[in-house]
C-alpha cells in the first residue's frame, strides 16, 4: 500500500507544563509502527466519549493505522499515550457559542474538500469501485513493468480518494461528534479504508517475489520515478523477509506476541487501585493516572509525597505481574528480530525508518556528555524551592510564577506571525493565507473534538483544530499546528502524492522548530524578570522531560534487550538495579529512592520498544534548526526540508537540512542551547 493518508498530526493540550514537551510531544507526535508501511500513519483523535472518560479531556493522540490487525494494539497505545498527559486544566468555560453563533472567518472550510455531499458520495462510490477492481493485479505483478505500473497507479489512485473521503467526513464529525450524520459517514469512511487496506495488502510482498535485478531495472524507468523511492524501501527489506509460509506463520503468531502489551493495559488501566490519598483541601480522594499528574505539580509538598509513594505502592504490590509482562514483551521483540534474521531487537526496530544504530547510540553518548548541566538544573529547582534534598516528586512542581498570560486570538496570530518572521516572505504569506482561507476552526463549540491537531488531505489546504481559550498557551498551540500545517503544506505542493507524506522521526520537528521560535522571540523582548524566568522554564522542562527523560527511557529500554539477548534474566531485581543506575546517572543531584528504581514497571511505552527516542531527536533537531534558522543561512536548507515530505528516509531529509543525527554534535549543539538557558536561569533566580 502506498500512502495511509490521513494524518492528522496533533494534540497538543496540557496547559499544565510540567511534563511539558513530553507532553506535547509524545502527545502530538504521531504514532507509528516499526514497519516501513507506517510512513503513512493515519492518526485518529482520542476523544474516547465514554469509554473511559479519565481521558476525555485529553485531545487528540494520534494512532496509526497503517496494519489494521494492528488497531487494537494501537488503540491501546492510544490509551497509553494519554495516561502519560498532564490531564487539561478546564479553564472553567461555562457557556460557549453554538457553531452557528461563531463568525465564518473563524471556521475552517471544508467545502474546499467538497464542495456538496453529493460529491463526496460520488468519490465513495469510485473508491469503491476502485477497491473492488484491484484485486485483478494480484499475482500479475511480475510479468512485466506496465503491469507493476498499472497496479502502483490505481493503488495511488485509491489511497487518494479514500484520503480525502475519510478527511471530509471526520474534520465534519470533529465539528460536532454528536451528529448522527457525520458519524455514519465516518464509520462508512472507515470500512472504505478497511477494505482499501485488505485489497492492497499483496502488493509489497508480491513486489519482493521479483528479482530484485530485475524490479530496479524497471524501477529505474522514468515513469516510474514517483514509485522509485517506495519501490526501493520495500526492496530493502528484501534480506529480513521470509518464504511466504514462514511470513504466513509469523503472522499468524503476531496476536499472541502482542499479549503482553495487552495484559499491561487491562492491569495498570482497569484492574488496579492506586489507592486514595488526602489532598490540599484535606478531602479524600482516588489516585489515578490523571490526578497523580496533577498531585505532582502541587505547590503543597507532603501532597506530592502522598501521591507519590502512594502510586508506587500499587505498582510494588504487583512487581512480579509486571515484570514478568515486561519480560515477555521483550522476548517477544527479541523473538521477532531474530525469525527476521536481524541482529538484534533494536536493529530490527530502527530498520523500519532506516534510521542507523549509530543515531541511536550517538543520542545516548551526547546527553551523557551534557548530563552535568541537568544537574546544574536540578540544583536551580532544589534552591529555589528550599528543599533539603530534591526528592524525585519534587520534579515537576513549577519554580516560577505562572507567566501563561492572556492573549486573545488576533494577538496570538500576530505573536505567531511575528516571531515566525526569520522563517522568509513566503511563509508570512503562508501565515496570512492560512488565517483568512478556512484552514483554522478556532472556537470551542458543543461537541467540538477537544485539544488541538492539524489534518491533511493531499489537493487541498491542511486543516487545523483548535479550542482556543485566549491564552499564552494557546498562541504557543497555534504556532505549533502551523508548522504542521506549514510542512503538509509545503510537501503537498513540491511532491507528488506518493511521496508527499512525511514520516513519523520528522514529523515534529516543523512544529517544534515553530515553538522554540516564538521562544526565542518572547524572550527577546521581555526585560521582565518574572516572565522572563517563566519562559525559559517551560523551555528548559521541555528538554528535561523530552530530550534527557526520554533518552533515559531510550537507554533502559536497550539495555533490557540486550540482556535478554545475552540470555541474562529480567527480573524485578535485575531491572530495577539496572533502572536505578540509570537515574542515578540522569538525576544526579535529586534522591533516587526505591520508588523511582521500579518507575520501569509503569511506563507504557516500553511495550512499543526503541521509539521513545525519536522524542528526543525530534527535540534536538528542531532546537538546532531554530537556532540554525536564528544564525542566518539556513532558510532555504529548512523549507528545502519541509518540501521534501516523506521522499526520503527522515535522517536523510534531516541532514539536508543541517541535522546529522549521525553525529554527536547535532545533539550536542541543541544542548547547548539547553545549556545557555540553564545559566540564564540560575543568575535570574538568585
Ligand atoms: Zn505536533
Amino acid at each position: 500500500m502506498l500512502a495511509r493518508p490521513f494524518r492528522r498530526t496533533e494534540g497538543k493540550c496540557g496547559d499544565d507544563k510540567s511534563e511539558l514537551m513530553f507532553v506535547s510531544i509524545v502527545y502530538r507526535i504521531a504514532r507509528v509502527c516499526q514497519e516501513r508501511s507506517c510512513a503513512h500513519a493515519r492518526l485518529e483523535n482520542t476523544r474516547s466519549g465514554g469509554e473511559d472518560s479519565r481521558w476525555e479531556s485529553i485531545s487528540c493522540n494520534p494512532i496509526c493505522y497503517t496494519k489494521v490487525s494492528y488497531a487494537r494494539k494501537i488503540f491501546a497505545g492510544r490509551r497509553r499515550i494519554a495516561r502519560e498527559i498532564e490531564p487539561k486544566r478546564r479553564r472553567g468555560k461555562t457557556c460557549m457559542n453554538t457553531r452557528d453563533q461563531i463568525e465564518e472567518t473563524l471556521k475552517w472550510k471544508l467545502e474546499d474538500i467538497y464542495a456538496t455531499e453529493a460529491l463526496w458520495e460520488a468519490d465513495y462510490a469510485a473508491a469503491q469501485a476502485q477497491v473492488a477492481f484491484f484485486s485483478s493485479h494480484a499475482g500479475k505483478l511480475a510479468v512485466s513493468a506496465d503491469a507493476l505500473f498499472a497496479a502502483l497507479c490505481d493503488d495511488s489512485s485509491i489511497w487518494q480518494l479514500v484520503e480525502r473521503v475519510y478527511t471530509y467526513a471526520h474534520l465534519h464529525k470533529d465539528e460536532d461528534n454528536g451528529s448522527a450524520k457525520y458519524q455514519g459517514m465516518t464509520d462508512r469512511a472507515m470500512q472504505l479504508y478497511v477494505s482499501a487496506q485488505a485489497a492492497s495488502s499483496f502488493l509489497d510482498p508480491e513486489i519482493l517475489t521479483i528479482p530484485e535485478d530485475t524490479l530496479l531495472g524497471w524501477a529505474s524507468e522514468e515513469r516510474f520515478s514517483r514509485f522509485r523511492f517506495r519501490i526501493a524501501d520495500v526492496d530493502r527489506r528484501r534480506a529480513h523477509t521470509l518464504s511466504t509460509e514462514e511470513e504466513r506463520l509469523l503472522a499468524m503468531a503476531q496476536e499472541p506476541l502482542s499479549g503482553a502489551d495487552n495484559i499491561f493495559t487491562m492491569l495498570t488501566d482497569v484492574d488496579l487501585d492506586y489507592g486514595s490519598i488526602v489532598n490540599e483541601s484535606g478531602e479524600t480522594v482516588k489516585l489515578t493516572h490523571g490526578s497523580y499528574n496533577m498531585f505532582l505539580v502541587s505547590p503543597d509538598r507532603r501532597v506530592r509525597k502522598d501521591a507519590y509513594e502512594t502510586f508506587y505502592k500499587a505498582y510494588r504490590g504487583m512487581k512480579n505481574t509486571l515484570n514478568a509482562t515486561y519480560a515477555t514483551s521483550v522476548k517477544g521483540d527479541v523473538f521477532q528480530a531474530r525469525a527476521h534474521r536481524f541482529a538484534g531487537a533494536l536493529e530490527a526496530a530502527l530498520h523500519g525508518n532506516g534510521v542507523p544504530v549509530a543515531v541511536y547510540e550517538q543520542l545516548i553518548e551526547a546527553v551523557h556528555e551534557m548530563l552535568p548541566v541537568l544537574k546544574k538544573y536540578l540544583g536551580i529547582r532544589k534552591r529555589v524551592l528550599g528543599v533539603d534534598q530534591l526528592e524525585m516528586y519534587d520534579l515537576y512542581v513549577p519554580i516560577t510564577e505562572d507567566g501563561d498570560i492572556d492573549m486573545p486570538y488576533e494577538s496570538a496570530k500576530a505573536l505567531v506571525k511575528e516571531a515566525l518572521k526569520p522563517l522568509g516572505a513566503e511563509y508570512q504569506q503562508l501565515l496570512d493565507k492560512s488565517y483568512a482561507e478556512g484552514w483554522i476552526d478556532v472556537y470551542e463549540t458543543p461537541g467540538k473534538t477537544s485539544g488541538a491537531f492539524c489534518a491533511e488531505t493531499y489537493g487541498t489546504h491542511p486543516y487545523v483544530l483548535l479550542n482556543f481559550q485566549g491564552k499564552m498557551d494557546d498562541a504557543f498551540t497555534l504556532g505549533h499546528e502551523l508548522g504542521h500545517a506549514m510542512h503538509s503544506h509545503y510537501s503537498a505542493t513540491a511532491q507528488p502524492f506518493e511521496t508527499s507524506h512525511y514520516r513519523i522521526l520528522a514529523a515534529e520537528v516543523a512544529s517544534t522548530v515553530n515553538e522554540t521560535l516564538m521562544t526565542h522571540h518572547l524572550l527577546k523582548g521581555e526585560a521582565d524578570r518574572v516572565k522572563r524566568a517563566y519562559y525559559i522554564t517551560q523551555f528548559l522542562e521541555s528538554f528535561r522531560t523530552t530530550c534527557f527523560r526520554q533518552t533515559m527511557f531510550a537507554e533502559f529500554e536497550l539495555k533490557a534487550h540486550r540482556m535478554a539477548e545475552s540470555g541474562e534474566p529480567l527480573t524485578v531485581e535485575s531491572l530495577s538495579q539496572m533502572y536505578r543506575a540509570l537515574n542515578e546517572l540522569y538525576y544526579d543531584g535529586a534522591h533516587v529512592d526505591d520508588n523511582i528504581a521500579i518507575e520501569w514497571m509503569r511506563i507504557p511505552h516500553f511495550y512499543n520498544a526503541f521509539y521513545v527516542y525519536q522524542y528526543a531527536t525530534g527535540l534536538c533537531s528542531a532546537v538546532k534548526l531554530a537556532d540554525d534558522i536564528l544564525q542566518g543561512g539556513a532558510v532555504e536548507r529548512y523549507i528545502n526540508f519541509l518540501k521534501s515530505g516523506g521522499s526520503d528516509y527522515p535522517i536523510e531529509e534531516l541532514k539536508a537540512a543541517g541535522v546529522d543525527l549521525n553525529k554527536k554534535e547535532s545533539i550536542l549543539a541543541s544542548l547547548r542551547v539547553f545549556a545557555q538557558y540553564v545559566d540564564e536561569l540560575d543568575a535570574l533566580m538568585q
